[in-house]
């Protein structure tokens, strides 16, 4: 019997899944011991191996999640918002950390995540990396250290595949800024503008969406005063970032209280 965490990875042939996968392969701290793909999908019944067009790893993509969540000991889920609810009932049955990284979930479905969380742990981030989860923390300062003369913008960018906007990570940013400056986000949060808008809202915290290629995802907090301006930037060039750090959720989870937890916690930042 070892001692290595078992790891099942949910949405296994999209992005961010097989980049788990070939995480949670090459890493000698957790097996991979179940893949998930939904009802339907042609990876179905293959080695998730082969289906990536590579070696066979020995594991069978399922459409079950309870029987694959039965044997781990954690779930890294990069999916979609209702299947990441059905996925977090399951998890908590089978007692595994669930790392999520799902992003574009209304507040009704982060709230809807609480009764899994008395049962088990979660670990949920619009980011896992350590970069961007550092930023978070130097926007809440700046934020913090300047008046409302300083307009706070932000600006990301990611492929033209991605459903939602604003990204989850710059939500996490908004946030950041609105806890700085001590008020709420929803309150002033300027999430489009089109046509004649009238001039900007002092306070206010403006979001920018641009979507195109192949973009992994890049993020400025811009606080722009007259005469100043002062901007915080991450740049990803490969999904590994946030692949390395769901493991480390995954593993830092291991024995935790359940509850609800972020890369904060994880990251101990
Ligand atoms: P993708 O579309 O390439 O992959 C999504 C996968 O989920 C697909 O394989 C799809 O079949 C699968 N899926 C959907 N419903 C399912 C279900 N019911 N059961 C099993 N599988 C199901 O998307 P992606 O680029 O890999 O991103 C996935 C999510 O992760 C998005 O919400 C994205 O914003 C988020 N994301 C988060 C971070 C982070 O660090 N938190 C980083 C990158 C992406």
């Amino acid at each position: 019997m070892t001692h290595i965490p078992g790891i099942v990875i949910t949405g296994a042939s999209g992005r961010m899944g097989q980049m788990l996968i070939k995480t949670v392969t090459d890493s000698d701290q957790a097996r991979l011991v179940g893949v998930v793909e939904r009802a339907g999908h042609d990876w179905v019944g293959q080695d998730v191996g082969v289906a990536m067009g590579g070696p066979a790893l020995g594991v069978t993509v399922t459409d079950d999640p309870l029987e694959a969540f039965a044997q781990a000991q954690a779930v890294i889920d990069f999916t979609a918002p209702e299947a990441t609810l059905e996925f977090a009932a399951l998890a908590a049955q089978a007692r595994c950390v669930h790392v999520i990284g799902t992003t574009g979930m209304t507040e009704e479905q982060i709230e809807a995540l609480e009764p899994a969380s008395r049962h088990a742990v979660i670990v949920r981030a619009g980011n896992m990396s350590l970069g961007v989860n550092l930023l978070v923390q130097l926007t809440k300062k700046v934020a913090a250290a300047l008046d409302e003369d300083f307009d706070i913008e932000v600006i990301e960018g990611h492929h033209h595949h991605k459903v939602d906007a604003p990204s989850g990570t710059a939500l996490m940013l908004g946030e950041a800024a609105a806890e700085g400056r001590g008020v709420k986000l929803v309150d002033v949060a300027d999430r489009a503008r089109d046509g004649i808008t009238g001039a900007r809202k002092r306070g206010d915290i403006g979001f920018h969406a641009i979507r195109g290629g192949d973009i992994v995802g890049e993020h400025d907090v811009l606080f722009a005063a007259p005469g100043e301006r002062i901007v915080l930037r991450h740049l990803a060039t490969d999904r590994a970032i946030f692949a390395r750090g769901a493991l480390k959720a995954a593993l830092w989870g291991q024995g935790k209280a359940p509850g609800q937890y972020d890369m904060v916690d994880v990251l101990g930042l």
